[in-house]
């Protein structure tokens, strides 16, 4: 395998981004969480705004929930900045503030899986752990034409064992200065983003095309191999967008073990189908509202579920008046935009706004 060419490739071809020029392994640790399914042009506005925010561990652990949501609100995945939260926090309890580097140590902060351990401690520190994410998978089942399906036990462990083989023959063949584990992994990973692509690969661009087992054996197309689909749930989401005479509305924090924890939205009734308005089970006595119409958002697809979402609109009298169920809180219409949302949410504020109107559901 010619690594120095790949060395060589990255060098004249990698996109210069902020988290590439620092060792620092908070501010490589904020990337990478930020990154994951993310596309790097909006992660950089993200990394930015919390590096601006939280310069160091010790800030963020500081902050609160709702800041850190807030702050992330529209990058999805909202676990993954609750873990975020949790992990500067251990940092600062188990490290007196300063981000560990050695792999143990941050492979047991939260929501630190595998690949983040390995991509802070390489690019840190140069330690000799191969990093495998999407585009390693696909490189490497390219290179070595395995097809074994990536998304089973048995592919992770044999990719991330020949991705660990192939570090360790980089490492004893490329003895360049200054060239260790953290070039290597970023050039492979860059190799997969920019060259051997899922669709289009570059193979007459690619500096390990000569090694490619996949290029000679004429499988390039069809690696790596996935096993299946995954199941999308449906789910049914009724939401009471109340108003009153006063410019006044309710939000709820989502709390338990779901999907949004943390974030805001309006009262939810989740039904098993589509109901009409009327045949609602209202956590409430509704005698006094007034329903308005009902706008139904397209189909909202995450990684597991798919959400029919249907925002009706109630006007009454008095918010202040009610007796309302735990949790229901009354604020201003002009405070919503302090509350972390979830994306549809969001999706359905900007749409109320530019319409002015709702149509009847
Ligand atoms: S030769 Fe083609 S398939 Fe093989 S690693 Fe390079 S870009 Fe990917």
């Amino acid at each position: 395998m010619d690594f120095n060419a790949l060395i060589d490739w990255y060098i004249e071809n990698h996109r210069p981004l902020p988290w590439r020029e620092t060792r620092n392994p908070y501010r490589i640790w904020l990337s990478e969480v930020i990154l994951q399914q993310t596309r790097v042009a909006q992660g950089l506005e993200y990394y930015l705004r919390f590096v601006e925010r939280f310069p160091t561990a010790v800030d963020l652990a500081g902050a609160d929930e709702d800041e850190v949501l807030k702050l992330w609100q529209g990058l999805g995945y909202y676990s993954r900045a609750r873990n975020l939260h949790a992990a500067a926090r251990q940092v600062a309890e188990r490290h007196e503030g300063v981000f560990p580097t050695d792999y143990a140590a941050v492979r047991a902060l939260r929501g630190v899986g595998d690949y983040t351990a390995a991509a802070i401690v390489s690019f840190s520190t140069d330690a000799p752990y191969a990093v495998v994410d999407g585009n390693v998978y696909r490189v490497a089942s390219r290179l070595l034409d395995i097809d074994t399906p990536i998304d089973t036990t048995a592919g992770r462990k044999e990719f991330a064992a020949a991705a660990q083989r192939l570090l360790e023959e980089f490492l004893e063949t490329v003895g360049r200065k200054g060239e260790g584990a953290g070039r290597y992994n970023q050039a492979v990973m860059e190799l997969g983003a920019l060259v051997c692509t899922s669709r289009s690969p570059q193979c007459e661009a690619c500096p390990l095309g000569t090694a490619c087992l996949a290029r000679r054996n004429g499988t390039v197309a069809e690696r790596p191999v996935k096993q299946g689909r995954t199941v999308q749930t449906p789910r049914w989401f009724n939401y009471l967008h109340l108003v009153d005479r006063q410019g006044r509305t309710v939000v709820c924090r989502r709390e338990g073990n779901d999907i949004w924890r943390g974030l805001y939205e309006f009262p939810l009734v989740e039904t098993e189908g589509e109901y009409d308005f009327d045949a609602l089970p209202l956590p409430v006595d509704g005698t006094d509202w007034v329903w308005r119409g009902a706008v139904r958002m397209p189909k909202h697809v995450l990684s597991h579920r798919i959400i029919h979402a249907t925002f009706h609109r109630i006007e009454l009298p008095d918010l202040t008046a009610g007796e309302w169920p735990e949790g229901w809180c009354v604020i201003p219409v002009a405070r919503l935009g302090d509350y972390a949302v979830a994306r549809l949410t969001e999706l359905y504020l900007s749409r109320a706004a530019a319409d002015g109107s709702h149509q009847k559901g």
